[in-house]
């Protein structure tokens, strides 16, 4: 029996992850659930899941949380300092860090330190703190099973092989709702086309992330620090289908594939229940429906985010952290309708320009970067012309 703190539990992937542990009630339990502001799930969750100790991070929502849990056997917890705490406790075996950006690090940082094994969704952690991250897991002899698909597909391509041996690894990205489009395009869609996302459903800011393809960069990145990459051995392919969720190719040219139907659950449930693979009923992959699998070289020049990425990939040293705070910036912005599609890459640019290099960032230097890209891009945001009218 696992017991688990999901942090993020009333996000997509948190929902998804519950859906997992009700499946196989003899193997999981929930020690510790958390939520940013939506008081009423978490409040619904607590009842059916029955944890030791919910986590509301907005202080505000508090009384309302503890109120409707007073009849309940159920800790309730506020703000983020709680987080670091509870995911430390003796009863706690594993942490599933399905919390959205920049807020999700710390805690994951206290969970390794106290080591807890890791099931990450939360790719911004690697993105800005990976190296660091990674680090401690060596030391603390703790695994970081990752949930993202494409990881999860490159970790299960992986198993039984020895990390020497990896020439290079292939992401593979749908291309979003935007596949093919040109700038003369997007520079007019909107919020709620962007969040259509043809083939998964997800949090609102992953989606946007899917359409400009950051999210494949933030994964270029991701990929580096989870499995021990140089830079150039991280490719990116179109693949429209998005069943093959990513491929490893070894140093004797052999390639290996995962695939499956795009369904969240299946990679939650490996992280979960790594080294165990579970039965489940989910829908299987029939090639009927599926006759051509595609594969095509991403637009750098249109989807201009990926490059963007790329290119702090290489700088290092603090520049992923500035991409990444520029970008939850100016995707929150896009998503009120305060910034244009295409603006949302010169933002990015912009802070990184501003933002002064750091090449062996410590945890303070990471808080003060994110602090200090957020200011510059705010700045960016607000001399948008779709903010000024
Ligand atoms: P979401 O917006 O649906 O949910 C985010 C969760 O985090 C919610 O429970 C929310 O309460 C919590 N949260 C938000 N801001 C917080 C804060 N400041 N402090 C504490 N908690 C906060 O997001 P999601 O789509 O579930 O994504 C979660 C993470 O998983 C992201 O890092 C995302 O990149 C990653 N991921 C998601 C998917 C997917 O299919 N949704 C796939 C791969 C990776
Ligand atoms: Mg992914």
């Amino acid at each position: 029996m696992k017991r688990i703190a999901l942090l993020g539990s009333t996000g997509s992937i948190g929902t998804q992850a519950l859906e997992v542990v009700s499946a196989h009630p003899g193997l999981f339990e929930v020690e510790v659930l958390s939520a940013h502001s939506n008081a009423a799930l978490l409040i619904e969750q607590a009842k059916k899941y029955k944890p030791n100790a919910v986590v509301i991070t907005d202080e505000s929502k508090y009384r309302e949380v503890k109120d409707a849990l007073m009849m309940h056997p159920v800790k309730v917890f506020a703000g983020p300092s709680s987080l670091t705490e509870v995911v430390q406790w003796e009863s706690v075996d594993m942490v599933l860090g399905a919390i959205l950006g920049f807020a999700g690090l710390k805690s994951i940082i206290a969970a390794i330190s106290a080591g807890k094994r890791i099931a990450l969704a939360n790719k911004e952690t690697l993105v800005v703190a990976g190296e660091m991250v990674m680090k401690l897991a060596r030391e603390r002899g703790v695994p970081v099973l990752p949930v993202d698909s494409e990881h999860s597909a490159i970790f299960q391509c992986l198993v039984g092989e020895d990390l020497r041996t990896i020439e290079k690894v292939i992401l593979t990205a749908s291309g979003g709702p935007f596949l093919g489009r040109k700038p003369n395009y997007l520079v007019n869609v909107k919020s709620s086309h962007a969040l259509q996302h043809p083939i998964w459903s997800m949090g609102a800011k992953i989606s946007i992330d899917s359409a400009t393809l950051m999210n494949k960069g933030l994964e270029m990145i991701e990929a580096k620090w989870l499995f021990g990459l140089e830079n150039e051995q991280i490719d990116v392919t179109i693949h429209a289908q998005s069943i093959i969720h990513s491929m490893v190719q070894f140093t004797d040219g052999s390639m290996k594939a995962q695939m499956g139907l795009p369904d969240m659950k299946l990679p939650i449930q490996y992280a979960l229940a790594f080294p165990q693979r579970l039965t489940n009923t989910f829908k299987r992959v029939d090639f009927k429906d599926y006759p051509k699998l595609t594969f095509e070289a991403p637009d750098y020049k249109t989807f201009r985010n990926l490059a963007i990425a790329k290119d702090a990939m290489y700088r290092g040293g603090n520049a992923p952290c500035v991409l990444n705070a520029a970008n939850e910036m100016v995707v929150d912005a896009f998503l009120h309708n305060k910034v244009g599609f295409l603006e949302m890459s010169d933002m990015i640019e912009k802070t990184l320009e501003k933002v002064p290099f750091v090449a062996q960032p410590t945890l303070p230097d990471f808080e003060r970067t994110d602090a200090e890209a957020r200011t510059y891009a705010a700045e960016f945001i607000k001399k948008s012309q779709l903010s000024i009218y």
